[in-house]
């Protein structure tokens, strides 16, 4: 495993980390989990993410049972939590946003659940119109004063938004944001490479970016068909599947198609490839693994082997196939 830094700041996360999202509390428990979790950090894994809205907290609270049965040793793994969207069971108008109650009493409802004193990361998970951000921005550096968090960061911003709350900061002589979480892979690359540009190279802001498979998309399992045992059967995620089988989806899975035969001509799978693409980028900190199996989880790991198969030819090739696909959809 490699470790890079996250953006500007010091801290060193494992360039593959391991998230939580629909898996903990909907498909599996605490055991599942620490399997899953123990050959994450066994293959040099250190950093795994959570937030306050997945499985209505059951995820952060999971995670906190599976975290005490491992009994690492704290200075040894990253924690992250991400307010916004609360839960369906506290459904107030007071328990969701990014208001300085929300955020502040959000964070020590996750620290309860993840049975933590302090979170590593903490995540706005998406701007909050009704919020101020200097509002926010003062909230996050409240926790940071109270030992509550160490470093914080936004959640799909806008570059304008994440410019913004790094203004206010400057100006107030505040923490501002050390990480932005977004999504990245080979069929959603456009914020990342184009919009965030100028916010990687003026802000040095860090990235743990999200579905690196475009939620299993990208490992060609829903080429032919809806597997049963799969994320898109779950009862609540009917959403998901329905973006799935839209024209849109459609179109990604002839995408899928043409980069899957590139991932065999150099000998790896189609999600190693996948995840190895989001690798070569230097503007990611680490890549966020979502697997419900540990074979999954091994598999996407080997990812790490296949970035330097992944040469300039290799990565034009790529290229070229999304455009054609376009390009075809135009005709
Ligand atoms: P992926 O796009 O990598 O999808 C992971 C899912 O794909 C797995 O749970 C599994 O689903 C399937 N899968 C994974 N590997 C394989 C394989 N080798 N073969 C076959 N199927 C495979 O990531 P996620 O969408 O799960 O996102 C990763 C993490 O990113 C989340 O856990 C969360 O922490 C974070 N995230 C953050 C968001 C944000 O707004 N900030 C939004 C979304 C995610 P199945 O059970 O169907 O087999």
């Amino acid at each position: 495993m490699n470790y890079r830094r996250l953006g500007r700041s010091g801290l060193k996360v494992s360039e593959l980390s391991f998230g939580s999202w629909v898996t903990f509390g909907t498909q599996f428990g605490v055991s599942e989990a620490v399997g899953l979790m123990k050959t994450a950090y066994d293959h040099g894994i250190n950093f795994f993410d959570n937030a306050e809205g997945y499985a209505n907290g059951d995820s952060e609270e999971i995670m906190g049972k599976a975290l005490k049965k491992l009994g690492w040793p704290r200075d040894s793994f990253i924690v992250s939590s991400k307010v916004f969207f609360g839960s369906k069971k506290n459904p107030l108008p007071t328990q969701k946003g990014l208001s300085r109650k929300h955020v502040q009493e959000a964070c020590d409802q996750a620290l309860e659940r993840l049975r933590l004193d302090h979170l590593d990361l903490y995540f706005c998970h998406r701007p909050d119109p009704d919020t101020p951000i200097e509002e926010t921005v003062r909230a996050m550096n409240t926790l940071v004063g109270q030992g509550k968090i160490l470093y914080w960061g936004t959640s799909e911003w806008s570059a304008e938004q994440i410019t913004e709350a790094f203004r206010i900061s400057e100006r107030l002589g505040l923490v501002g944001p050390t990480m932005e979480q977004p999504q990245y892979n080979l069929l959603c690359r456009e914020r990342f490479e184009v919009e965030y540009a100028p916010v990687f190279s003026e802000f040095g802001i860090g990235s743990t970016t999200w579905s690196p498979l475009a939620t299993g998309i990208l490992t060609g399992k829903y080429n032919d068909g809806i597997p049963k045992d799969s994320r898109l059967e779950l009862p609540g995620y009917e959403w998901l599947r329905e973006r799935v089988l839209s024209e849109d989806g459609r179109a990604k899975i002839a995408k899928t198609r043409k980069l899957a035969k590139i991932a065999e001509k150099i000998g790896v799978s189609l999600p190693c490839m996948a995840i190895a693409w989001c690798l070569k980028n230097p503007n990611v900190s680490t890549v966020i693994l979502g697997a419900s199996k540990k074979s999954q989880l091994k598999e996407n790991i080997k990812a790490l082997d296949a970035v330097p198969l992944l040469d300039e030819k290799i990565m034009q090739e790529i290229d070229i196939n999304l455009v054609s696909c376009i390009v075809n959809k135009l005709k």
